[in-house]
């Protein structure tokens, strides 16, 4: 037994958690699942994509020692806000001191960004404190690569979602070009190895697969059957 199995379900909150590396199909099935459970989506990743965008428009570069401090102070004047998207399909909406940067953080520049700022130390600790609060109440489902394991290691439902690069690589050029962006295919797939490997080779919270996760590869499923199988899992547990 796990030292995670022993937690009693009474202790446990009532949080889905669904981790996995980038491109996986972790926002359409989170996004999903949120809705028919009737839970609110907690986009993490949106998070790390807001504080890079943040760093970028202040001129700070996050990785250099000599701007900790000016980090420092962004991170606690971060005013960020994630409102539920009014289009079925849509990604969560995202406002920075009011701006809407929901559009411009979706770019492949943001996203590799989003990745280096996702290894600093005080930007983990200070969006970990802000999604256990957004979480505490329970009824969330929280995507990302550390949600179960750090962000919400007592949480009832976790899930692991993995496919081949190559396959994630198909849908994340098909997703780009769906929102109108020029997509190059060989730069998609190295950009997802090596965020990949920015992700689990990370010494805080590297992308792993939670102790107590259910492993589901997506390969050779479809939203749809993904969705319907952890639904399964949470309604029928
Ligand atoms: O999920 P998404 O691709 O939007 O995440 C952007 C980046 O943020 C990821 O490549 C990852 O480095 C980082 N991230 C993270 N921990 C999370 C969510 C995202 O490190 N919980």
């Amino acid at each position: 037994m796990s030292e995670q199995d022993t937690t009693t379900n009474a202790e446990k909150l009532r949080v889905v958690t669904i981790d996995g590396p980038s491109g996986v199909g972790k926002s359409t099935v989170s996004r999903r699942v949120a809705s028919k459970l009737g839970f609110t989506y907690l986009d993490t990743g949106a998070m790390y994509r807001a504080v890079a965008y943040a760093c970028k428009q202040a001129g700070i570069n996050p990785a250099n020692p000599e701007q900790q401090e000016a980090l420092l102070i962004l991170l606690k004047q971060l005013d960020l806000c994630l409102l539920p998207s009014n289009q079925k399909n849509d990604n969560v909406q995202v406002l920075l001191q009011d701006e809407d940067i929901s559009t411009a953080i979706r770019s492949p520049e943001m996203s590799m960004a989003a990745s280096k700022v996702s290894a600093v130390p005080a930007v983990r600790a200070c969006l970990t404190t802000m999604q256990q609060e957004m979480g505490k109440a329970g009824g969330v489902v929280a995507e990302g690569r550390d949600t179960g394991t750090v962000v919400f290691p007592d949480a009832t439902w976790k899930f692991y979602l993995d496919a081949s690069p190559e396959e994630r690589c198909r849908r994340r050029v098909d997703q780009l070009r769906n929102q109108g962006q020029e997509v190059d295919e060989q730069e998609t797939l190295a950009q997802i190895i090596e965020r990949d490997q920015n992700d689990k080779e990370r010494t805080i919270a590297p992308l792993v697969m939670a102790q107590d996760a259910l492993l589901i590869d997506s390969s050779s499923l479809n939203a749809d059957e993904v969705v319907a199988r952890m639904l399964e899992v949470v309604l029928g547990s």
